[in-house]
C-alpha cells in the first residue's frame, strides 16, 4: 500500500475515533441534562399536586374523623383536571396500596410503591407503549390516612431529541470524514513529494544516469535528506569519473605500451633473421647490427624510464630542506658539456623542500626536451651566443606560495590541443622526430609522478613556432609544517 494512502487512512481512523467518541459524549451530555431537568419539573410537580391534596383534605366537613375514599377520588378528579392542556396523569393507592383512583391513560405498574414512604420520594424513567414517561411517587399522610399519589410526566421529546442528534451527529461526521479524505489525500500527495522525487532519482542512477539530481522541494526533513542524497550521488559521480578516467587511461597505457614495444621489437627481430638467414656482406652486416643495437638501447632507455615511473608512483614523500643553489650548480656542470644549445641559468637563492635527486631528474628532463625543441629554432643569433643553435633560460624565483623553477625554450612550441596530453605516457607530439631522439614519450609523465609527491604539478605555457615554458612550484622550507 502506498505512503499516502496509509497517511490518509490512518489519520481518518483517528479522526473518525475522534468524532464519533465527541459527538457520543456531547449528545449523551446535552440528553443528560434535559432528561435531569424534566425530572426535577415532575418531582416538584408531584410536591405540588401532594401540598394541593392535603389543601383540599383540610376542607373536608368535620363529621369525617378519617378521609373517605369517596372524597379521596373526588380531589384526585379534581387535581386531574387542574393540569396544563387538562389532562395530569395520576393515580391514587391507599395504605394498602390499593388504587383508588387513576387517570385514564395511567399505565405504568406498581414498582415504586414498595421503595416510597413519608420521607422518600421516588421516581424512575420508564418507557410505555413507545413513549418515555418520568413516574414518581410520594406519600400523603392526611386525615388520618396514608396515600400514595404517583405522577407521569411525558418526556418522549427528551428522547427523541438524543435519537435526532445521534442522527445529525453521524450525517457531519459522514460528511467531514468526506471532505477529509480529500483535504487529507492532497496534504499527503504535497509530503511525500519529496519522496517521490528521490525515489525517481534512485531508480535512474540504478539504471546508470548518474548525473540526475532529486530536486528538492522543501526544507525539512526530507528536503535535508534530498540535499543529502544529492550530495552523496555527486561523491558517487566523482568517484565513477575517476574510475572511468582511470580505466581509459590504464588501456591507453597498455595501448601505446604495446606499440612502443613492438615498433623497436619489429626492428630487432627483422635484422636479426636477416642476419641469421642471409649471407650479407659486412658493410650490411654491420648496419643490421647497428639497427639491432640501437632499437635495444631504445627498450633499455624505456624500461628503465618505466621503472622510474613505477618507483615514483611508490615513493612516498622523503622531502627535506635543500639549497637550490645546490640544484642549478648541478644542472650547470651537467650541461656545460652541451655544446649545441646556450643553457642559460638565472636564479634566486632559497632554501627549498625537496628531494634533490628526483628534482634534478624532473629538470634534467625538461631541459633536455627544450635543448630538442630548440634545435633550429627561429631565435636570432644575437640571441644565441658562440653561434649554437636554440636558447634555453632556466630560471628560479620566490614566488606567491613557493618558489617557481621555470625552464623556457624559444623552439617549436607545442600546439594549444596537444599541451594537455603530453603528460600521459607515452604521448609524442610528433612520433617519428621524438623516436629519432630516441624518446618515448615517458619523460614529462615521469616529471608529472614526481612533482605529484612534491605536492605539486608542471605548468605548461607555450605558442607553436614560438617556444615553451615549462614551470612548477616548490614549497619553501618551513612552509608545509
Ligand atoms: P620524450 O621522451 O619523447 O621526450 P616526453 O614525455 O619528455 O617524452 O615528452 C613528450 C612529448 O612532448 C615529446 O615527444 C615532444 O613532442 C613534446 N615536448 C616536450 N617538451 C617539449 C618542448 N619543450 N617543446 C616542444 N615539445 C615538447
Amino acid at each position: 500500500m502506498k505512503f499516502s494512502i496509509k497517511l490518509v487512512l490512518s489519520t481518518m481512523i483517528v479522526l473518525a475515533l475522534a468524532l464519533g467518541f465527541s459527538g457520543f459524549y456531547f449528545v449523551n451530555y446535552v440528553f443528560e441534562t434535559s432528561l435531569d431537568r424534566e425530572v426535577g419539573q415532575a418531582l416538584d410537580e408531584s410536591s405540588i399536586l401532594s401540598f394541593a391534596f392535603e389543601t383540599a383534605a383540610l376542607n373536608v366537613p368535620l363529621k369525617y374523623s378519617v378521609l373517605p375514599d369517596s372524597v379521596v377520588e373526588e380531589i384526585a378528579s379534581k387535581l386531574e383536571m387542574g393540569g396544563q392542556g387538562g389532562g395530569r396523569l395520576l393515580r391514587i393507592a391507599d395504605e394498602e396500596k390499593n388504587v383508588l383512583y387513576t387517570s385514564s391513560g395511567f399505565t405504568s405498574d406498581e414498582g415504586l410503591l414498595p421503595q416510597t414512604d413519608l420521607h422518600t420520594k421516588s421516581y424512575r424513567v420508564i418507557r410505555v407503549q413507545g413513549g418515555f414517561y418520568v413516574h414518581t411517587c410520594v406519600a400523603i399522610n392526611t386525615l388520618n390516612r396514608m396515600l400514595y399519589l404517583e405522577t407521569m410526566k411525558d418526556v418522549t421529546g427528551v428522547f427523541t431529541e438524543r435519537a435526532l442528534g445521534f442522527s445529525l451527529y453521524r450525517k457531519v461526521t459522514v460528511v467531514i470524514l468526506l471532505a477529509g479524505i480529500v483535504i487529507m489525500l492532497f496534504i499527503a500527495s504535497l509530503l511525500t513529494k519529496p519522496i517521490r522525487l528521490l525515489t525517481k532519482a534512485t531508480r535512474k542512477m540504478a539504471a546508470g544516469d548518474y548525473t540526475y539530481r532529486a530536486r528538492q522541494v522543501s526544507r525539512d526533513e526530507l528536503g535535508q535528506l534530498t540535499g543529502d542524497f544529492n550530495r552523496m550521488a555527486n561523491a558517487l559521480e566523482e568517484n565513477i569519473c575517476k574510475l572511468e578516467e582511470e580505466i581509459e587511461a590504464r588501456e591507453e597505457f597498455m595501448g601505446a605500451f604495446a606499440h612502443e614495444l613492438k615498433t623497436p621489437l619489429t626492428a630487432i627481430i627483422g635484422y636479426a633473421d636477416m642476419l641469421r638467414s642471409h649471407k650479407l656482406d659486412e658493410e650490411k652486416s654491420i648496419m643490421s647490427a647497428n639497427y639491432i643495437y640501437t632499437e635495444g638501447k631504445r627498450l633499455e632507455a624505456m624500461s628503465f624510464r618505466l621503472l622510474d615511473i613505477i618507483v615514483a608512483k611508490q615513493d612516498e614523500a622523503r622531502l627535506a630542506d635543500a639549497p637550490v643553489g645546490e640544484l642549478f650548480a648541478y644542472l650547470r656542470e651537467m650541461f656545460a658539456e652541451k655544446k649545441e644549445t646556450d643553457i642559460r641559468f638565472a636564479y634566486e637563492e632559497a632554501v627549498v623542500r625537496m628531494e634533490v635527486n628526483l628534482i634534478k631528474t624532473v629538470l634534467v628532463n625538461l631541459i633536455d626536451n627544450a635543448c630538442k625543441a630548440s634545435e633550429n629554432s627561429g631565435v636570432t643569433a644575437e640571441a644565441v651566443s658562440g653561434g649554437r643553435k636554440g636558447l634555453v633560460e632556466v630560471s628560479g624565483e620566490m614566488v606567491d606560495g613557493g618558489y617557481r623553477i621555470a625552464v623556457r625554450d624559444y623552439g617549436i612550441g607545442i600546439p594549444e590541443e596537444e599541451q594537455a596530453k603530453i603528460v600521459k605516457a607515452f604521448y609524442m607530439v610528433d612520433k617519428s622526430r621524438a623516436r629519432s631522439k630516441n624518446g618515448a614519450g615517458l619523460g614529462l609523465a615521469l616529471c608529472a609522478e614526481i612533482l605529484k609527491i612534491h605536492h605539486s604539478g608542471l605548468q605548461i605555457e607555450s605558442k607553436e613556432g614560438e617556444g615553451s615554458c615549462f614551470s612548477f612550484i616548490l614549497a619553501l622550507s618551513g612552509d608545509m609544517d
